[in-house]
């Protein structure tokens, strides 16, 4: 029974660093590293792509196995103090596991996969994307909490007149929107500013009056 209980620990230990190393390697890969990837190993790279292409799911998805494992290795490590050591299991537990999970199964796989990022994406391209799969429905109803959750506590975010100009002059800068449409929606901010805007709850523009002005501006900025 503590041969089978020591290796299954030593199994969880090696799936909590397996997932928390995957998400240092992956989300710490740069295009060009995306790039070397696919010259040597293109299914790979295809992978790591799709992966990375939604970063929530992939997260979550690890995030779930990694905490599950680290729940189970902390219960089962509990278990087996408490038969080595009876009545003494708790308080030795705690720090003992807190510690051999720090050291084996986040804080040094997540240093290594640093390190080797690449080759460890490689390596874990095709596990993770099984896991991803299989734990669609996991990460689903998660983000369907997480979101419900946000919208109670977190207020929607507003940018203000200032950010919101600093946004179209950057969205202009990197080519998201011309001249023109850049204009169209300044135009939309000075007719606001102009009290020419109906606005309806939770700040819907449910109007505009075309004053004079606004009409110049957005005749201007056409
Ligand atoms: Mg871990």
């Amino acid at each position: 029974m503590l041969v089978i209980s020591v290796f299954a620990l030593i199994v969880l230990f090696c799936c909590s660093a397996f997932f928390s190393s995957s998400e240092s390697a992956l989300f710490s890969l740069d295009p060009h590293q995306i790039h070397r990837i696919r010259e040597k190993h293109p299914r790979a790279a295809d992978r790591i792509e799709h992966a990375l292409s939604m970063p929530t799911r992939l997260l979550s998805a690890i995030l779930v196995g990694n905490t599950l494992v680290n729940v189970v290795a902390s219960a089962l490590g509990y278990a087996l103090l408490e038969d080595l050591l009876p009545s003494r299991g708790v308080t030795i537990a705690i720090p003992v596991m807190t510690l051999l999970l720090l050291v084996f199964g986040e804080i040094s796989p997540k240093r290594l996969a640093l390190r080797f990022s690449e080759r460890l994406s490689v390596l874990y391209a095709t596990p993770l994307d099984v896991f991803t799969g299989v734990m669609i429905p996991a990460t689903r109803a998660l983000g369907w909490v997480a979101r419900l959750l946000e919208r109670w506590l977190v207020p929607t975010p507003r940018l203000t007149e200032d950010e919101f100009r600093t946004a179209l002059h950057e969205s202009e800068q990197q080519g998201v929107l011309d001249r023109e449409e850049r204009g169209i929606l300044e135009g939309i901010i000075l007719a606001r500013q102009s009290m020419g805007l109906v606005i309806g709850e939770e700040d819907d523009v449910i109007g505009l009056v075309t004053t004079d002005d606004i009409l110049r501006h957005i005749v201007r900025a056409r």
